[in-house]
């Protein structure tokens, strides 16, 4: 028995240790958890001219991509769409101004390198300043080549043709603003920090707690990769929600505080990035290392929560978008503060919403995102929520306005119910 035990210990102390290392999920491309900088390629900002009459676009607008444009001899004007850098994850994000000379109708086909079509082309107009969502453009997808074939009459009023309706830093603002969310007392918005290319990286804080109480706090993450522009939306819903003059969104802020990080890769959004910050990195695979300025920031405005007695971070919030309503929980057998709070609340919203038809994976802690930072650093529960891409905008918010108030419901419970 005793000789058992001697070599049975070592046995275990090399096992642990042998753990293999959190490499990347089954979509991520290889290498992505080494987040040090790599080399991104510009994107070339001109205006192409083709054809006789002529067909110009451009991709000299914020969110913009373009690489080349050029027409083929079977008269389909071919669109190459590249990404910001690769290897890189399946988001092949395109958008670009397009106009004529004359009324005319033409047939664009998008190439995209080393990836296969998967947004379906959004038409956007000018309007009141900004680039609106109008429809959908009619398109076929070809398989063998992954390419898709959009079909428009365009004339002398350019258009934007992209992946997603455009939300750039810009929008924020604006959207910030339209929703009554920046206009209480109650609501703070700082610069917590600068992107790799210097825009800022803004915190929401929505507080309308008594200083002397312990108060727990809320945090939410948005937009680390560009493309997802549904889960982007879902979050500005949730936090006008949290600013309503509801009886509910009142008593909520009154115990929670809110801290939100609804941008954090700007430079992606602005560049028209497939995924990745300017420093050709997957933000949501460096929340081990922190090699870049973006996820820093975020980190550097949370971190002294741990050491506030009067703060207890509680549960976390980080939004997507896929081809999915799909809900990426905590592993339930992992203790968490609140424990297994997100299989409740997905169970909430599912029966509520069968429309949504929402799945749900749960997953170990080990991988280096955002979600797992929240619960290593803090011992909170947090989830990964996303939406789908092509969720209509009514859609998102319905959707979203219905399960932040189960959110607060819940929240509010689960807290009503610690010793703290
Ligand atoms: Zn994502």
């Amino acid at each position: 028995m005793k000789y058992i035990f001697i070599f049975l210990v070592p046995w275990i102390l090399f096992s642990c240790k042998s753990t293999k290392e959190f490499t990347g999920f089954s979509y991520d491309p290889p290498d992505v958890t080494n987040t040090t900088d790599k080399e991104i390629t510009p994107q070339k900002k001109r205006i192409i001219g083709v054809g006789e009459p002529v067909v110009w676009v451009s991709n000299m607008f914020d969110g913009a991509r373009l690489s080349d444009f050029y027409m083929a001899e079977d008269s389909v004007l071919e669109a190459y769409i590249k990404p910001e850098n690769g290897p890189i994850n399946n988001s092949p994000w395109f958008a670009f101004k397009i106009w004529s000379d004359t009324t005319q109708k033409v047939d664009i086909r998008l190439n995209y390198e080393e990836a296969s079509h998967r947004y379906i082309p959004k038409v956007n107009r000018w309007n009141n300043g900004k680039w609106e969502y109008v429809k959908k453009a009619s398109f076929t997808v070809d398989d063998s080549t992954e390419t898709a074939l959009i079909s428009i009459t365009v004339d002398t009023e350019p258009v934007v043709i992209s992946a997603q309706p455009l939300f750039t830093t810009n929008v924020l603002n604006e959207e910030l603003q339209k929703r009554g969310i920046l206009n209480a007392d109650y609501v703070y918005r700082r610069e917590v920090g600068k992107s790799k290319q210097g825009r800022p990286i803004w915190e929401i804080e929505i507080n309308e707690t008594q200083a002397a109480e312990v108060a727990p706090v809320l945090v939410i993450l948005s937009r680390q990769h560009p493309p997802e522009v549904s889960g982007f939306r879902a979050s500005l819903f949730f936090l006008e929600e949290f600013t309503s003059d509801s009886e509910l969104a009142k008593r909520f802020r009154e115990t929670f505080i809110i801290k939100a990080y609804p941008m954090i890769n700007p430079d992606g959004s602005d560049e028209g990035h497939w995924r990745h910050n300017t420093g050709g990195v997957d933000l949501n695979r460096d929340w081990v290392h922190f090699n870049q300025a973006e996820t820093r920031a975020v980190q550097q405005a949370l971190l002294p929560l741990k050491n506030q007695k009067n703060r207890k971070v509680f549960y976390g919030i980080d939004f997507h978008s896929t081809n999915e309503n799909i809900f990426y929980p905590i592993l339930k057998k992992i203790k968490t503060e609140p424990d297994d709070f997100t299989q409740q609340w997905a169970q909430r919203i599912t029966a509520k919403h069968k429309e949504a038809a929402f799945t749900s994976e749960e997953f170990d802690t080990s991988s280096p995102i955002s979600k797992n930072w929240i619960f290593r650093t803090f011992g909170a529960d947090a989830v990964t929520y996303e939406i789908h891409d092509e969720m209509q905008a009514d859609d998102i918010e319905r959707l979203s306005r219905s399960a932040s108030k189960l959110l607060m419901e819940m929240l509010l419970e689960a807290w009503s119910k610690t010793n703290y």
